[in-house]
């Protein structure tokens, strides 16, 4: 039986009719760029989201660029961010004129480790960027006091965390903003690229929005000098055709976590992701670890088992960043999930009997 790692494909089938008819409509109506579908969905996702003003954009790389422009990030200020995430995070900071500051993960959550932010600020320091990776929440209390005592501000990466909460508080209303990505790829996804950075702060708001819109909010008056980074109409009609479907396909991933975990955590050598107790986690990916991962790997391929690494390469150590001579040492858990950490098969429409096939082929391993 050959498992994929993801299925886009069978949940277009499953809501083929509401797709097709919202393409169709934004087609009829000629509303291609921003309209009144993507004013719909802005409207929708800020309700989903719980926080007051959603802006949308081209994808959830631009958002975190469009966050930190508004804050006004400037040149020699520095930005802490995790060691463990896809590259975008950090990045746009380096993007919006700051400096990327590095810290390693806990060793259990794969998210930021509180304890290194408080050793990394420097007065250069103004802000924190947590990731809530593979759709588990950062330890948001710990990261919050810090950024409190300190005057700096935090946004939050909810590209992998759609829905998520830290005791019962959705993620992404503890920063001053939070960013969210609509790759295909995403629990909530798009047909192509899209974003959306969203806030409480009506000034925050009207400034990112501007800047995304080429510096203006009313056509040939540039108030500054902004970017084009636009939600199409296409696109805001699929995630608003997508959106009411996120609850379920939410507790479908929760689910099929929770047989993952039953079908794998008495495995010798296998860590199955462990949910702090306070953090409903969202399983955008269900990441393992593994001393012997890329034997493993090979065994699942060869089996039709389809996996992923998120990611290869911690960010301090990607050539992007060879500038800063970073050592393993100074992110001991970040390094050593490199080459130890494995992605199963995750995804709303997942079967029991794919579920059983994967957990079989690790066991046999
Ligand atoms: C996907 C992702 C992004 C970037 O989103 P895009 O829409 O692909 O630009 C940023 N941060 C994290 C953690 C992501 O997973």
């Amino acid at each position: 039986m050959a498992v994929p790692f993801a299925d886009l494909q069978l949940q277009y089938q499953n809501i083929k009719g509401e797709i097709d008819g919202a393409i169709a409509n934004v087609i009829r109506d000629n509303a291609f760029i921003r309209g009144p579908y993507v004013d719909a969905f802005e409207r929708e996702f800020a309700a989903l989201a719980e926080v007051k003003h959603c802006v949308s954009c081209a994808n959830g790389t631009d958002a975190l660029y469009l966050a930190m422009a508004a804050l006004k990030v400037k040149p020699g200020d520095e930005v802490i961010t995790t060691a463990h995430s896809w590259i975008s995070t950090a990045a746009m900071i380096s993007h919006a004129g700051a400096t990327p500051v590095f810290c390693d993960t806990d060793g259990t959550t794969f998210t930021i480790d509180p304890e290194a932010i408080e050793a990394a600020i420097t007065p250069r320091t103004v802000g924190i960027i947590p990731v809530h990776l593979y759709g588990q929440p950062a330890d948001m209390d710990a990261i919050m006091a810090i950024a409190e005592r300190h005057k700096l501000w935090v946004i939050e990466d909810c590209a992998q965390a759609h829905l998520a909460r830290y005791k019962g508080q959705p993620i992404g209303t503890f920063g001053v903003a939070a960013t969210y990505s609509f790759y295909p790829g995403k629990n909530l996804g798009a047909m192509g690229d899209a974003g959306a950075v969203v806030t409480n702060d009506a000034a925050l708001a009207e400034q990112m929005t501007m800047l995304a819109r080429h510096g203006g909010l009313v056509k040939h008056q540039h108030q500054i000098e902004g970017v084009n980074s636009r939600l199409d109409g296409l696109q805001a009609a699929i995630l608003s055709a997508k959106l009411p479907h996120l609850a379920a396909w939410t507790e479908a991933r929760q689910q099929a976590a929770k047989v993952y975990d039953a079908g794998l955590n008495q495995v010798e050598d296998i860590v199955v992701p462990e949910a702090a107790p306070d953090r409903t986690h969202v399983y955008h990916l269900y990441t393992v670890r593994h001393p012997r991962r890329d034997e493993l790997v090979r065994h699942l391929h060869a089996n039709g088992v389809q996996t992923a690494v998120n990611y290869p390469t911690a960010l301090p150590f990607l050539a992007a960043y060879g500038r800063f001579n970073h050592r393993p040492e100074q992110f001991p858990n970040a390094f050593a999930d490199q080459g130890r950490i494995v992605s199963l098969p995750m995804f709303a429409e997942i079967t029991p009997e794919q579920q059983d096939e994967v957990i079989r082929l690790v066991r046999e391993f």
